[in-house]
C-alpha cells in the first residue's frame, strides 16, 4: 500500500478555466475570474469584502497592517499554529503572546486569554484548528471591553461555521487559504475577509502596492498614485481560474470529506473506550469542514511508534506544530502568556491522518491499518 498524507484533489475544469483566462489576454490580477471568486466569497461567507490574496500568509500580512501595530505591541494567538499566523505580526513589530489551547477541540483557550492581555495588546487572533470553531462569543466579547482587534485565522475553516455563521464573517477580518493541503484549493492562494467596512478602502490600497489603483479602475479617482504602504498581494488570473472550478464543486468536495471523517471517526469510537487513543471532540453548535483527522495518544512515544509502523506499511501520516512558544524565533520575540500544558501536549501527542479525495476506495485497508499499528501496543 502506498497511502500519501495529502493528494492535491482536481476537479477536471482547472485547465479549461486556465484555458479561458489564457484566451482572454487578461492574467495580472483582479480579472472576471477574481472577480467570480470573491463574490463567491462574500455570498457564501457573508463578509462585507473578499480580496484574493497570493496565500493565507499574504491575508495575514495585509491585516497586520491595517491593525496599524506600533513596536512592541502585543498580538494574543495560539501557540499551536503554524508559522504565519504569528509573522505577519512580528513583521510589523509586534510581540506574539501565546495562550495555551483547550484540550478538547485544539482552539485557543477562550478562559485564559484575558489574564494576558496588557496595556500593549492590540489584537487577538483566533485559529479555528481542523476547520472547527474557536469560542467566538465569548472572544468577540473580550475584545469589545477590551477594545482590540479580532483577526480570525480561518486558514483551515472555509464552509465550517459557529451558531449558524461562518468561519471567517465573526471577527473584524479574517483569513483563508487555498494552499493544496487545504480543502478548496488553487495551489498557493487566499483570501482577507473583511467584515468591519472601515478597513475595506484601506485593505484595497494595501493589496494593491499601497496606491489607489482599484479607486482608479471603478473612475473613482482621475490618476494613480502611491498613498500607502503596501505590497503586491494579488494572485494572477490563471491561479484564480483554478480556484473558481473549486469554487464551483466546493459543496460536493465538502460533503466527500465529511463522508470520509465519518468514517474513520465512527471506526476508532472503540478505540477510544478502550482508552488507546482521544478523538476529534465537536463542540454543539458548530458544524466543521472535515478538514482534518486526527488521533490524541496518551504520549509521544505511542505516537511515534504508530508513526513508524504505519510508514513501514506504506501509510504517511504526520504530526503537527512545533509549539510557536518552544520555537527559536518564538522563545526570542514572542511570550508565552503562562502555563502551556495543553500546546505542549498536543505537540506531543496529535497525529492526524490521510484525509484527500480519492483515499474513500481505500479507506477500510488505511483504517484497519492504523486499528492494527495502534493494538500492537
Ligand atoms: C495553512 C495555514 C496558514 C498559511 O496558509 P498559506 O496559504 O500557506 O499562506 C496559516 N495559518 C494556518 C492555521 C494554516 O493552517
Amino acid at each position: 500500500m502506498k497511502i500519501p498524507f495529502n493528494k492535491p484533489y482536481m476537479t477536471g475544469k482547472e485547465l479549461w478555466n486556465i484555458s479561458q483566462a489564457h484566451a482572454s489576454g487578461h492574467l495580472a490580477g483582479d480579472g472576471q475570474f477574481t472577480k467570480k471568486c470573491s463574490a463567491w466569497l462574500e455570498q457564501r461567507i457573508g463578509s462585507r469584502k473578499a480580496l484574493l490574496t497570493h496565500s493565507c500568509t499574504a491575508a495575514l500580512e495585509i491585516a497586520a497592517i491595517l491593525a496599524d501595530l506600533r513596536p512592541g505591541d502585543e498580538v494574543i494567538m495560539p501557540s499551536y499554529t503554524f508559522v504565519s499566523t504569528s509573522n505577519a505580526f512580528v513583521l510589523r513589530g509586534a510581540r506574539p503572546v501565546f495562550v495555551d489551547i483547550r484540550p478538547d477541540t485544539m482552539n485557543i483557550d477562550e478562559t485564559k486569554i484575558e489574564a494576558a492581555i496588557t496595556e500593549r495588546t492590540k489584537a487577538i487572533v483566533p485559529v479555528h484548528y481542523a476547520g472547527v470553531a474557536c469560542e467566538m462569543d465569548v472572544i468577540m466579547d473580550i475584545a469589545r471591553r477590551h477594545d482590540l482587534l479580532v483577526i480570525e485565522d480561518a486558514a483551515q475553516g472555509i464552509m465550517s461555521t459557529y451558531k449558524g455563521r461562518a468561519l471567517g464573517s465573526i471577527g473584524h477580518l479574517a483569513a483563508l487559504s487555498f494552499h493544496e493541503t487545504k480543502n478548496i484549493i488553487s495551489g498557493e492562494g487566499g483570501a482577507l475577509l473583511i467584515n468591519d467596512a472601515a478597513f475595506a478602502e484601506r485593505a484595497e490600497i494595501i493589496r494593491e502596492k499601497g496606491t489607489n489603483r482599484s479607486q482608479f479602475f471603478r473612475g473613482q479617482v482621475d490618476k494613480y498614485t502611491w498613498v500607502d504602504i503596501g505590497s503586491s498581494y494579488l494572485p494572477g488570473e490563471i491561479v484564480a481560474a483554478f480556484l473558481w472550478a473549486q469554487m464551483e464543486e466546493a459543496d460536493a468536495i465538502n460533503r466527500r470529506r465529511l463522508d470520509i471523517w465519518d468514517r474513520y471517526h465512527a471506526a476508532f469510537a472503540t478505540l477510544e473506550g478502550d482508552g488507546k487513543v482521544v478523538r476529534p471532540v465537536l463542540p454543539q453548535d458548530c458544524t466543521h469542514n472535515a478538514h482534518m483527522y486526527y488521533l490524541m495518544f496518551p504520549d509521544l512515544a505511542a505516537r511515534t511508534r504508530v508513526i513508524e509502523r504505519l510508514k513501514a506499511r506504506g501509510v504517511q501520516t504526520v504530526f503537527h506544530y512545533i509549539p510557536l512558544h518552544s520555537s527559536p524565533v518564538g522563545k526570542e520575540l514572542g511570550r508565552a502568556a503562562a502555563d502551556m500544558r495543553n500546546t505542549d501536549r498536543a505537540g506531543e501527542c496529535l497525529l492526524r491522518l490521510p484525509l484527500w479525495l480519492g483515499l474513500e476506495e481505500q479507506l477500510d485497508e488505511v483504517i484497519a491499518e492504523v486499528r492494527s499499528a495502534i493494538l500492537e501496543g
